[in-house]
């Protein structure tokens, strides 16, 4: 099917999904009711539960509720743990659910029809996105018996106007990762000393996905299964209040909002003012309690990432909670104000937390569905900012244009097509510069006036706005930048069409031929290295050509892949059949031309095209490295390509055959434990002998110094940090107890930099002459000396205009950022920032497709 055809299919997809639900089922069973203790034979607190017997209880206590709760599972994991939620309303709403679904989407105006405000609010509530703060799923066990309990009065008073939507876990396959092995090594009695094994959760951990993703950073990017799958229920609810259930270090008490500053602009005054009324709701039982707990410090509101900050942009109250416990929490834990903190003790936070949320939502139901309500009007009537309408050139890349559109559809967010050539003022996200910009027919043209406008000026404004600059340095996950696509922010309106004319996937003279000389493909995306990937699985030759050349008055950059016939004559016609379904299934333009001869440049026959052999790819994981990093690759391979990956472990590394492999990969990490002297002439050995070393961050920096590897680091200037930290008073209160988001620190540190590309090297292939780089460490290397390449450096005045950070910048200057040195018959590729990071950073992803599949072949 053509690209924008399909488009179109989609889009009309996506609504036939929005009106289904994917799953329900209410059955009833027979016996009583039963609390938890009763139906697990273990009183709340005295273990941890694991999530098939949580999703036991949950069906008890669903069965048993008939005409009150219904469980519907919206996904599953990658470990193929179901996903679940449960819907739970009084007996007067139960029966129009899905009214009261369709009314909230009226409200949000992103349905047809007048929505009413009497109808009852929907309160959502996530527990246990981060598999090791495992309280949070005992909790839910204890919340959902309140909300089926018919003795509950006050919870079936305030169901009267709510709707609640309870996800037990949205993480299963960490949560259970953490309680196995919890129960695995625990005393018999608890033994809270923090020595002991059962409060060191050993590599990695039980916070992150399969793929070690950090789900609390994935709810705007949505690059994995579990987010999509929520993310789609959700956009099918759009509820009025969102809570996320977390845990903190064992020596912190307890957080509820307000949340701390810097809240993002685009708060809107009644959210903060939200944020104030649900404190007031938590604190009367906890003061009741006398249970500790702190307000309005380390977690903020800001970048878009969080559970939190995006239902908050998607117009609901977000807020997140936070217990002292986490993975060293255990079942008891000695803390250092001498108290012992209980699992038992941490239930009971999350519990009266959950039931103030309940109940605020039910209480305040008036002003939460007027404001709801106002929020997207307004949205759409007057949008916030200064740009009104943001474009995407229809000349990008057309797989990643499809990918970019996939991800609008997702978040509800509409787009159209630019219907005529007009000249106008904007700013170029390319250049960085305010400048006459022109719009082309099909240019895909997102209006800020829709309901979602705030999510898209979130996603889109060029620089973050921050109500206070002192507190952070600024970042930027502008989504021009981080799709690496060519894209303009206007401050005035387009006039749109609903389509665009579809576009063929197999183009050229010989589009038509039965039997075309060869296929060119362009390379551009990471569309194009999946391309790539399929073909070579399935044994087709594939070259590239190191030079651009012009064919059949077409011009190809150096990059572009060349699938001759010659050489794939064993094929027959499955040949062609297989190049174009790849072409239109990984979304890849090729070209079908007639001849081998370039009018300009080299011909398909040159010395100067390579035949790129199928790398039999390795990656080293385990203590040591940084697991989202290890867990980047491996998702890269698995999730994004669909390439064979074999994972080495650290622990046996030294004792494997490289011979086997032509493709190394260090994942950030500390390498000084993994790699003693002698492993470390082993692993030159390999590469002398033709292997491939890529080396990302940590992993390059533990290489540079050595001897035989060109990468050397320069005298730290550490006069301008220091003069940085005076000038920045509240840096010590951002590191201030184990603060959940003290990584997220140092992503909102990161900054976008233009890095100067030599894109004559096959590193930088199918770049333009600049990269825009998430840089999130500072990094301080020398340009490579004789026998390196530099392929991408930072120079002077680097920082793309407006995103500022003083510490970067001063550091950041005339450094090394990625290249390549050549050692005996094999390569080194360093890549000094992380290409991968978060797999959000589409741009970078093609760097790293060149590092695997393009050098040195
Ligand atoms: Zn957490």
């Amino acid at each position: 099917m053509p690209l924008l055809g399909r488009l179109a299919r989609c889009r009309a997809l996506g609504l036939l999904v929005l009106l289904l639900p994917l799953c329900s089922h209410a059955q009833t069973a027979a016996g009583p009711l039963l609390t938890p203790a009763q139906f697990l034979g273990y009183k709340l607190g005295a273990q941890f539960t694991p999530n098939a017997e949580l999703l036991r209880y949950v069906d008890h206590v669903v069965s048993h509720t008939p005409g009150r709760m219904r469980m519907v599972r919206y996904g599953s994991t990658y470990e193929h743990r179901p996903l679940e939620v449960v819907q739970i309303a009084s007996a007067e709403t139960f029966g129009r659910l899905e009214d009261v679904r369709h009314n909230n989407l009226k409200l949000a105006g992103l349905e047809a029809g007048a929505g009413q405000r009497q109808e009852p609010a929907v309160c959502w509530l996530s527990y246990n996105v981060h598999g090791n703060e495992a309280v949070s799923s005992e909790a839910v066990m204890q919340v959902l018996y309140d909300l089926a309990n018919p003795q509950d009065q006050q919870m079936q008073d305030w169901l009267k106007n709510t709707v609640v939507i309870v996800d037990p876990c949205i993480n299963p396959d960490g949560h259970d990762r953490y309680v196995n092995w919890y129960n695995r090594v625990r005393n018999q009695s608890p033994n809270a000393e923090p020595d002991s094994w059962e409060h060191r959760e050993p590599w990695p951990g039980g916070r992150y996905n399969h793929y070690y993703f950090d789900l609390n950073r994935d709810w705007a990017w949505q690059t994995q299964q579990e987010t999509r799958q929520r993310i789609a229920l959700y956009n099918q609810w759009l509820p009025a209040v969102h809570a996320d259930f977390h845990e903190m270090g064992p020596n912190n008490t307890y957080y509820f909002s307000p949340a701390a500053k810097p809240y993002h602009a685009d708060i809107t005054p009644w959210q903060r003012k939200f944020q104030g009324i649900l404190g007031d709701y938590n604190k009367v039982a906890f003061d009741k309690n006398n249970w500790l707990y702190f307000t309005r410090e380390i977690y903020d509101l800001y970048a878009p990432t969080y559970g939190d900050t995006w239902p908050s942009f998607n117009g609901a109250i977000g807020m997140t909670y936070e217990q002292g416990g986490g993975g060293a929490g255990g079942v008891a834990y000695a803390r250092l104000d001498g108290d012992t903190l209980t699992l038992a003790q941490r239930i009971a936070h999350h519990h009266a937390a959950s039931r103030a949320t309940i109940q605020a939502t039910a209480e305040r139901h008036d002003d939460l569905l007027r404001e709801f309500q106002s929020y997207f009007a307004t949205a759409k009537a007057k949008p916030q900012g200064y740009y009104k309408t943001y474009v995407l050139s229809a000349g990008n890349d057309p797989g990643q244009l499809r990918s970019f559109t996939q991800y609008l559809e997702r978040n509800q967010i509409q787009y159209g097509f630019a219907t005529k050539r007009t000249k106008t003022k904007g700013f170029n996200y390319t250049t960085g510069k305010a400048e006459t910009v022109q719009v082309e027919p099909h240019d895909v043209v997102i209006s800020m006036y829709q309901p979602k406008s705030t999510l898209v000026k979130v996603l889109f404004e060029p620089k973050s706005q921050l109500e206070d600059s002192l507190t952070y340095d600024i970042t930027s996950w502008a989504l021009p930048y981080a799709f690496g696509v060519k894209a303009y922010a206007l401050p005035g309106r387009l006039e749109t069409a609903g389509n665009a004319p579809a576009q063929a996937m197999v183009r050229g003279s010989a589009a038509a031929a039965d039997r075309p000389y060869a296929y060119l493909a362009r390379w551009n995306s990471l569309q194009d290295i999946r391309f790539l990937s399929r073909l070579l699985q399935q044994k087709v030759k594939v070259r590239y050509a190191e030079k651009a050349f012009e064919s059949e008055g077409q011009q190809y950059a150096p990059g572009t892949l060349i699938i001759t016939r010659t050489g794939n004559e064993a094929m027959g016609a499955k040949f062609d059949q297989l190049v174009r379904a790849q072409a239109d299934s990984a979304g890849t333009v090729v070209t079908a031309v007639k001849s081998g001869f370039s009018t300009t440049g080299r011909d398909l026959g040159s010395g100067t095209v390579h035949f790129v052999k199928q790398p039999n790819v390795a990656v080293v994981a385990g203590p040591g490295v940084d697991a989202t990093a290890f867990g980047e690759v491996w998702h890269f391979f698995e999730q994004q390509l669909g390439y064979p990956l074999t994972v080495l472990g650290t622990d046996y590394l030294s004792r494997v055959s490289m011979q086997k492999y032509d493709v190394l990969i260090l994942p950030n990490g500390n390498y000084s434990d993994v790699y003693s002297d002698k492993a470390l002439e082993n692993l030159k050995a390999w590469v002398r002998d033709g292997g491939k070393l890529i080396a990302l961050e940590g992993a390059a920096k533990f290489l540079a110094n050595k001897k035989d590897f060109l990468l050397k680091t320069k005298a730290a200037d550490s006069v301008a940090i220091k003069k940085d930290e005076k000038a920045n008073p509240y840096k010590a209160l951002r590191r201030y107890g184990d603060a959940d988001r003290e990584e997220a620190e140092d992503a909102v540190q990161g900054s976008v930099y233009r890095v100067q590309l030599d894109n004559s090297h096959p590193l930088a292939f199918g770049y333009p002459d600049t990269y825009f780089a998430l840089v999130r460490n500072p990094l301080n290397y020398r340009f490579l000396g004789k026998g390196g390449w530099n392929v991408g450096v930072i120079k002077k005045n680097s920082y793309s205009a407006g995103f500022a950070g003083t510490k970067a910048r001063k550091e950041l200057t005339d450094t090394f950022v990625v290249g390549t040195q050549e050692l005996g018959r094999g390569s080194v590729v360093y890549l000094g920032d992380n290409p991968l990071f978060r797999a959000f950073w589409q741009g970078g992803k093609l760097l790293f497709g060149n590092a695997v599949f393009l050098v040195g072949q």
